[in-house]
This record gives C-alpha cells, sequence and structure tokens, in this order.
C-alpha cells in the first residue's frame, strides 16, 4: 500500500469515525445514502451501510465496539504505517475489496473467521469479504 493509499484511508477512517460518533443507534437506518442526513460523502455510502448494518445487528457489540475498532486501525496507521493493510494474524495483505468495505478490518477473512467466529456471521456470509 503506498503513503497516499495510506493518507486515504486514514481520512476515510477519520470521517466514519465521525459518523459513529454523531450516529444515534436507536435512529440509525441501514442503507440510508442521502449525505445531507448522514454526513457523509458517497464515497463512504457503502462503508457508511455497512457499519450501520453492524450497529443495527449487534446487540452486545456496538457503537462503542465499532469506535474501538476505528480507534485501533488508526492508532495503527500511525504507529506502524507499512504494516497497515497487512492482517495482524497471518500478516498477508487484506483485500482491498475487504478494506474497502470495512476499512477497519486488521485481520483477513480467514483469520477473522478463526478468532472472532461470532462476528458477522449471522448476517452475511464472511466469504463476501475474500
Ligand atoms: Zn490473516
Amino acid at each position: 500500500m503506498t503513503a497516499k493509499q495510506r493518507a486515504a484511508h486514514r481520512a476515510r477512517l477519520l470521517r466514519l469515525r465521525a459518523g459513529v460518533a454523531a450516529a444515534d443507534p436507536a435512529r440509525i437506518e441501514p442503507n440510508r445514502k442521502d449525505p445531507a442526513s448522514t454526513g457523509v460523502a458517497d464515497e463512504d455510502a457503502q462503508a457508511l451501510s455497512e457499519m450501520l448494518q453492524v450497529l443495527a445487528s449487534q446487540r452486545n457489540r456496538g457503537q462503542a465496539d465499532l469506535l474501538a475498532r476505528i480507534d485501533r486501525a488508526l492508532a495503527r496507521l500511525a504507529a506502524a504505517p507499512e504494516d497497515f493493510g497487512l492482517c495482524e494474524e497471518c500478516e498477508e495483505p487484506i483485500p482491498p475489496r475487504r478494506l474497502q468495505v470495512m476499512p477497519w478490518a486488521v485481520l483477513c477473512a480467514g483469520c477473522q473467521a478463526r478468532l472472532e467466529p461470532r462476528l458477522g456471521a449471522p448476517r452475511r456470509k464472511i466469504t463476501d469479504y475474500r
């Protein structure tokens, strides 16, 4: 991943973080794409939609968990920029498509399924993100 790509990811994570922090989980409407109502640009609509689905579908891991994940990704980006985009577990590159949908991802789909089997499985097949 180039420095430019990392900078773009950082900016995106910061925008998404602001979106999560401002979101009221009780009033979230998944798949809403109107930037005026979400405060998020079109390019982030897919990630926002995914994010809102996570918030809406997870009772025990919600907004705070997602904020923690975003902060973790930002911290990693700051501390070890060369490692950003690599799976923390197997150190293989995380597929760009997965990072696009889940910019906060620090594990590849395989390792996440192995380490966090509860996460993601109920709402979508994890293999969708390979
Ligand atoms: Zn991995």
